[in-house]
């Protein structure tokens, strides 16, 4: 029986340790990230350096392509918008910006016609998970392998992350003859200064957007970032604030309510504030149609000049971090 031992590994302290941790097992191993199109350079620069600090081995990058389902969201659209009663306009604005850009997060957001949330939170597993799967794990449980699959998870992080098993086996793939499992080496550490010291070991310092006070670099900005940091994306990298707006621009175009917002906006607290005067002055709480003239207002740009008050508390997370996703189970985001 073949043993392959992959580390995912995104740039964050934790996938950073779990591929020391890997080292200092003396196994042989491969190191595998996903490119999602939203990370900071620091962060490709932290990834592809990787294995020249360490002696480890090289991380290969795996990328999703969305260049088919574009296709297909498109001619879904020429048959079908029009007589869903979607003006033409919208419909012709749709088809104008429906082609791929090569930019995984981008394209999945035009696809999909939407941002990511919290309550829909597909990003996790259309850029991570998916790509890593089709790329590397099952190739190799076709060829029979058992495959253990290292994830940086710490239970000290979450409510739902503390009921994880070190060592868990996946069921999926039973069409496979290979067998998963995933094991999570850092389960029980509960210290992000432990975490730090095991790369410092292995002649690594942390990415350097920790040193700015970013406490999540696994995308930048994450969808679930907090208030704090993304003021700190604006003041430290306002170009990434910048890109940000421009794809609002062209994902709003490709959806057919006409606006889309890369924060989930019934997080705003703006649009909040607005929603409950349009209920007290007696609006219909069913009619959603009632907030779009309020939607071409809110966006990045907004919620960026929020973050920068004192309203709502500088902690004040964009969304509930603690729940059940793809995200806590692989600690795929970080
Ligand atoms: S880091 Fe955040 S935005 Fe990026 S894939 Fe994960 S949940 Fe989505």
């Amino acid at each position: 029986m073949t043993i392959s031992h992959i580390v995912s590994v995104s740039g964050g302290k934790d996938s950073t340790a779990t591929y020391c941790k890997a080292i200092e097992r003396g196994i042989a191993f491969r190191a595998v990230a996903a490119d999602t199109g939203n990370e900071h350079p620091a962060t490709y620069e932290a990834v592809n350096t990787l294995h020249i600090k360490t002696g480890g081995p090289k991380v290969e990058w795996v990328k999703a392509d969305f260049t088919d389902r574009i296709a297909g969201k498109r001619a879904f659209i020429e048959k079908n918008w029009e007589a869903h009663g979607v003006p033409a306009d919208l419909v012709e604005r749709a088809l104008a910006v429906l082609h791929p850009t090569g930019n995984p997060f981008l394209d999945l957001c035009l696809w999909k016609g939407r941002f990511p949330s919290r309550r829909a939170q597909f990003c996790t597993a259309a850029l991570k998970v998916e790509p890593i799967d089709e790329g590397v794990t099952r190739p190799l449980l076709a060829a029979g392998c058992t495959v253990i699959s290292w994830q940086g998870v710490r239970a000290a992080e979450s409510d739902v992350r503390k009921h994880l098993a070190p060592l868990q086996r996946i069921e999926a793939h039973a069409d496979l003859s290979g067998r998963l499992y995933v094991w999570r080496p850092l389960l029980r550490i509960e210290s992000v200064d432990e975490v730090f010291a095991i790369g410092r070991r292995h002649g690594v310092e942390p990415n350097p957007l920790y040193g700015w006070g970013l406490r999540r670099v696994g995308c930048f900005p994450c969808i679930n970032c907090a208030k704090d940091e993304l003021a700190l994306v604006d003041t430290y990298f306002p170009e990434q604030i910048e890109r940000l707006e421009e794809w609002e621009r062209v994902v709003s175009e490709a959806c057919k309510r006409g606006h889309s917002t890369f924060f989930n906006i019934v997080n705003d607290p703006v649009m909040q504030a607005e929603w409950n005067a349009h209920l007290a002055a007696g609006g219909d709480p069913a009619s959603t149609h009632a907030i779009h003239p309020f939607l071409s207002r809110f966006g990045i740009r907004r919620m960026v000049e929020w973050a920068k008050t004192d309203r709502g508390g500088r902690q004040y997370s964009l969304f509930a971090r603690d729940v059940s996703t793809v995200c806590n189970q692989w600690g795929a985001c970080e």
